[in-house]
């Protein structure tokens, strides 16, 4: 019998995990059965996660300094690059508008009493983060010792150092051509590794997937539904709109059709809730599938999965508005504003990994005189709404190389 396609597969996988998670979490987390099979899912999800993370940084490492070579001339370096944040910074302020917009139209948290939340609040130390450090922190952690960056998996670091080597090699020409096919390989072995892994993506997803379900904090949900629902609705009117309506307009390209190639890279990002992890899916997705040039996609891929968040960034401005209803300040247009650009900063800081943008949210509430301490009444659901801003995040980063390819590919030959 022929097995279905691996889509297909991870798909059911998907909608397996959910409704296990469902019935799990009916029949409660003390049943022996239900604990037996949350500790097998925990290790199979985790083990599909530390696959994935394996090959992330070699995959960094190694697309990074081939697409920079690759791009060969100075000038489609210089291109690819603005292009590239042109669209990073539009499509975050985009969804950021969006957002504020909702905020302020639904107003969610009006109705709620902040010492509804004390006793949360009091458990949580919010650590400091102001702009400033932020700032300092984030340009320190830009440049590390290759060696310790590899050896550590810090993504940033990696994707820095890889940037720097793709253009020594541009420079260096033929001098550094053995260097240059070496990375290439690499590059290809480490794509062959990545789709044996996803020969147990299926498994993976639905074992997350139940975890994530059966684990969820029903009471708190509802206490906050109506802050849940803006936030998941601007999401998705980001990522089933706005996202595709950018993509039809600059390539043609239909929402089918991206959606097809892409799944694969979606589904994986909703059941991780990291765009790291997700990342040599979403590079396989973006060359295989939607069949943009590897010199493109190795470098807007890596690059967008470490400052391209549009969910992210969200995110971070409902929950700045959310929590200034909490506390009962109506955010003036010039404190609206400072979130709007705080909220960019911290979802372009934010590492891709889960809750990440909860860290950096700090800095954001800060910057408006909110309490930090509020974050906490985020907590208890934010590793559900992770799933939909980081799937967003990442297909963010795949919209946007199909535009940058659209947009420069003339002068590539
Ligand atoms: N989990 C998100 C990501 O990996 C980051 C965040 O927490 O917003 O893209």
């Amino acid at each position: 019998m022929k097995l279905p396609s691996l889509n297909i597969l991870i798909l059911l996988g998907a909608v397996f995990g959910v409704a296990l998670g469902f019935y799990f979490h009916e029949l409660g987390a003390q049943h022996q059965a239900v604990q037996s099979s949350l500790y097998v899912a925990s290790l199979v999800g985790t083990l599909f996660i530390d696959l994935l993370k394996m090959v992330l940084i070699p995959l960094v490492f190694c697309s990074i300094s081939v697409g920079i070579a690759n791009l060969r001339q100075h000038q489609q370096i210089h291109r690819v690059w603005v292009t590239t944040l042109l669209f990073f910074i539009s499509s975050m302020a985009i969804a950021i508008v969006l957002a504020l917009l909702a905020g302020n139209y639904f107003k969610p948290g009006a109705g709620l009493h902040l010492a509804m939340f004390e006793q949360a609040m009091q458990n949580f130390q919010a650590k400091q983060l102001p702009l400033p450090e932020f700032f300092a922190q984030f340009l320190h952690g830009l440049f590390v010792n290759p060696f310790t960056a590899l050896s550590q998996g810090n993504v940033l670091a990696t994707v820095s150092f890889a940037l720097i080597l793709g253009i020594a090699l541009v420079i260096g020409g033929d001098r550094y051509k053995s260097i240059l096919s070496l990375l290439q390989e690499g590059l290809i072995v480490t794509m062959q590794i990545v789709g044996w892994i996803m020969c147990i993506a299926p498994l993976g997803i639905m074992a997350l997937l139940i975890k994530l379900v059966a684990m969820q904090d029903v009471a708190m949900l509802s206490t906050l539904a109506k802050f849940v629902l803006v936030v998941i609705g601007t999401t998705l009117l980001h990522g089933v709109v706005i996202l595709p309506l950018i993509l039809y307009l600059f390539t043609g390209k239909t929402p089918l059709w991206f959606w097809h190639g892409a799944r694969e890279a979606l589904v994986t990002a909703f059941a991780t809730s990291s765009s790291s992890a997700t990342l040599p899916v979403t590079l396989r997705c973006t060359t295989q599938h939607l069949l943009v040039k590897p010199e493109i996609a190795g470098f807007v891929i890596p690059l967008g999965a470490t400052i391209n968040m549009d969910g992210t960034a969200l995110y971070e401005a409902a929950a700045a508005l959310f929590i200034a209803n909490l506390v009962g300040i109506e955010l003036s247009l010039i404190q609206q504003l400072i979130v709007f650009f705080t909220a960019m900063i911290a979802a372009m800081g934010a590492p891709g990994i889960p809750s990440a943008g909860m860290v950096t949210m700090v800095m954001v509430l800060q910057s408006v005189g909110l309490p930090a301490e509020a974050i906490a009444i985020l907590l208890p659901i934010d590793r559900l709404l992770d799933t939909l801003r980081t799937t967003v995040n990442v297909e963010g980063d795949m919209v946007g190389s199909l535009v940058v390819q659209k947009l420069v590919v003339q002068n590539i030959t």
